[in-house]
């Protein structure tokens, strides 16, 4: 398939008149073709109106279509093919063996998603009968059910080119809960996302749906993500990327005169506490496993290991000293974007230009054009304690170790911490108590609670929290990531007296349908 450098809005190919995106190889520095005119007012007007015709339709798909056409999804991003595996290397600089296994996951996650659509609990359908007698007022007849928002705009990451971008999670997400979707594609794998992008346009028509389920728009410098999350059409926003990028997002979202949520997922540091029986039993151990998290994806996973939190003493010296080591012998890689390299580079400049923190040791220089040259920095729980600016994010392969007095100097350190999407418990036995003892300040802080293993590598199923209080995530109350990510754009609607011809079907008497349903407060088998 060849790239037109067009974006695509309902059934066509659209080119656009405003700047224009080059992607960039960051390994080489070099442009590549073609060029993706951005768009403007205009298209997400026609993509905003389309999308909204189509929701009538689109929400009233039977369970088997919908997932069904989600199925399609998947099988049409697999037919396109090495083609996407290459362009995504040129574009990102990521390695062939982790695209293929990205892919996997983008098209088992839609998969998955026609699942649930299939399974119907989504729609949580509850039904309370009439209680004509009872006194002293009679009950009316009350059913509950879960609809679809309505149109759903999705701002891919620059860190997950297929998982988390044009068909990830969060489209995957809102199209099984019914919504059509509008993706503002990421600058940095436009040819990426316009492979993916006609995927999807030819699985809608293969589908029979309606064009306006999916557009994918181009554009740079906010305009076009700005009048998308302004229209009043998008119901509801699904973002990842940085701080400043979700939080300008949130505020354009709730300035509108009808408000929305949006769901962004934006920056965590994911503390890893390495308590001390296991410190003092498997040190070099951990060191190994922890540079190896750390070096993942050179460092760009939203759950990279960006602090290390125990008590100082020889067994954490040897630690640090092991890390250091394996840090020293990292090789480079290239990172995403040049925007993402040159801001880890002022992420690492910060730290190494703080006088309270001390540098451990730095990764090997690399020669691509933006190479990420790891980094292990260390502190005091004090110093850490005095200035918020340690919290921030350094996007990249570069953590920061926090040396404590003892276990209560951990439990202060951690109930300042800022929301993340994890944290990491390296445990033994013996320090069981120890780890009970941060548990309640942990489910404060954090999504998920890990035990022995390491942050990097989010599982996609049911029981998956890939969220956390902000800044983490805009909304602890949901995950990106699995099975519950639908539940972001549902809202239940409560159905009472309507006479059963008025009703939807999985809430009239008989269960057509056949979904789970609770009657009375019971669990109908
Ligand atoms: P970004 O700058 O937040 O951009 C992400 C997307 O949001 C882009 O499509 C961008 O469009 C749009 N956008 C950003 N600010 C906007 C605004 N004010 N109004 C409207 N749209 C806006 O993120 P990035 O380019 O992926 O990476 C930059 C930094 O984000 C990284 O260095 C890292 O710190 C952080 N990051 C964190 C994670 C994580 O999971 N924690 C993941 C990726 C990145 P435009 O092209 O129009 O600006």
């Amino acid at each position: 398939m060849s790239l037109e450098g067009k974006m695509l809005i309902g059934r066509e190919a659209v080119s656009g008149s405003s700047t224009p995106i080059h992607a960039v190889n960051p390994a080489t520095g070099e442009q590549l073709a073609p060029t993706y005119a951005g768009g403007t007012q205009a298209e997400v007007e026609r993509a905003c109106a389309l999308a909204e015709a189509a929701f009538g339709t689109y929400r009233e798909t039977t369970l088997e279509e919908r997932a069904a056409f989600l199925e399609t999804v998947a099988s049409e991003i697999e037919a396109i093919g090495d083609a996407l595996i290459e362009r995504a290397m040129a574009e990102t600089g990521l390695p062939r063996a982790r695209l293929e296994g990205e892919r996997g996951r983008t098209c088992g996650q839609l998969r998955l998603f026609a699942s649930v659509v299939r399974a119907g609990e989504w729609l949580d359908v509850r039904i309370d009968p009439a209680l004509p007698e009872r006194e002293p007022m009679p009950r009316a007849d009350l059913r509950q059910r879960h609809i679809p928002l309505g149109p759903v705009a999705v701002f891919g990451a620059s860190n997950f080119p297929l998982a988390f971008s044009v068909a990830g999670g969060d489209t995957a997400s809102a199209l099984a809960a019914g919504c059509p979707v509008i993706v503002k594609a990421h600058s940095a794998h436009p040819g990426t996302s316009e492979l993916v992008g006609r995927a999807v346009q030819k699985a809608i028509k293969r589908s029979g749906l309606p064009e306006g389920v999916f557009s994918l728009l181009f554009g740079s410098g906010n305009e076009i993500g700005q009048a998308l999350v302004s229209d009043p059409r998008i119901q509801a926003v699904g973002f990842t990327g940085s701080r400043g990028g979700g939080t300008a997002l949130m505020r354009t979202a709730q300035a509108r005169p009808q408000p929305i949520p949006v769901y962004a997922e934006m920056s965590s540091i994911n503390p890893v506490f390495l308590l001390p029986e296991a410190l003092r039993a498997r040190g070099a151990q951990l060191a190994e496993g922890f540079v190896a998290s750390l070096n993942m994806g050179a460092g760009q996973f939203c759950t990279n290991p960006g602090l290390v939190i125990a008590v100082k003493g020889p067994e954490l010296d040897a630690f640090v000293e092991a890390a250091g080591d394996a840090v020293k012998s990292s090789a480079a890689q290239t990172m995403l974007t040049p925007g993402i390299h040159a801001a880890y580079e002022q992420g690492v400049g910060r730290l190494s230009g703080n006088g309270k923190v001390r540098e451990v040791a730095r990764g090997q220089v690399g020669e691509s054009a933006h190479p990420c040259q790891a980094g292990l920095y260390a502190t005091a729980a004090e110093d850490f304690l005095a200035d918020p600016e340690l919290q921030e994010e350094v996007f990249g392969a570069t953590s920061l170790v926090i040396e404590c007095a003892g276990l209560e100097e951990v439990k202060r350190v951690t109930s300042r911490l800022e929301g993340q999407l994890t944290a990491t418990l390296q445990m033994d036995d013996a320090d069981l108590e120890a780890a009970k003892a941060l548990l309640p300040i942990l489910e404060r802080k954090v999504g998920r609670i890990l035990a022995n293993g390491w942050p990097t590598g989010v599982e996609v199923c049911h029981a998956m929290v890939h969220g956390g209080p902000f800044p983490a995530t805009s909304d602890s109350r949901t995950t990106s990531v699995g099975s519950a990510a639908i539940f972001r754009f549902l809202r239940p609607v409560c159905y009472q007296a309507l006479p059963q011809g008025l009703l939807p079907e999985a809430l009239r008497d008989g269960n057509p349908w056949g979904v789970s349903r609770l009657v009375d407060g019971k669990r109908e088998a």
